[in-house]
């Protein structure tokens, strides 16, 4: 991830109020991703996690189809970068997460993005950059995202 900011900015609150406003929110994200970059997603079914996930995808021009791999835990795509999407709702332990190899993916070139990556957050990097989707109780098109990056990706 790259900053042109001049001061340290490590929490960035964004509110959408379509599912159009999250994929752009998305895009303008993933345009600043990098190799090696992690991205855990939290917040609830239907949050807006597979539709920011899409944005970022157009954003590292990916054709394939982006879908949340719910049964298959994890998607790979071709774009700019691999882009390996995980789908952690369904695990029911860590270990299981560690066993479709999710260690080596870290390892390799290309970005991770993970939905429901509270359930396995001890596996995640320092470098992991988290984003957190919350509902709003009253407008059910619109919604808050949180996103937090790790202090040493910002200089
Ligand atoms: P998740 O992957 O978190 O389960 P999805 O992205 O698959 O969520 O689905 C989000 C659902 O909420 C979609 O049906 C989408 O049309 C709807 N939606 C309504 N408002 C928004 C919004 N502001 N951002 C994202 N999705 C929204
Ligand atoms: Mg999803």
């Amino acid at each position: 991830m790259t900053f042109d900011l001049d001061i340290a900015v490590s929490e960035k609150k964004i509110n959408t109020q379509s599912t159009e406003e999250t994929i752009k929110e998305g895009k303008n994200f993933g345009s600043g991703l990098r190799s090696g970059d992690v991205v855990a997603l939290t917040g609830d079914l239907g949050a807006g996690k597979t539709a920011f996930t899409q944005g970022i995808c157009e954003a590292l021009n990916v054709k394939n189809s982006v879908i949340s791999p719910t049964f298959t835990i994890v998607n790979e795509y071709d774009g700019v970068y691999k882009v390996f999407h995980f789908d952690a709702y369904r695990i029911e332990s860590q270990k299981e997460f560690i066993s479709i190899g999710f260690e080596d993916y870290l390892l390799e070139e290309g970005i991770c993005i993970i939905e429901w990556a509270d359930k396995i957050k001890d596996l995640l990097p320092e470098r992991t950059i988290w984003v957190k989707f919350y509902h709003d109780e009253i407008n059910e098109d619109q919604r808050e995202l949180r996103i937090k990056f790790p202090e040493v990706n910002i200089n």
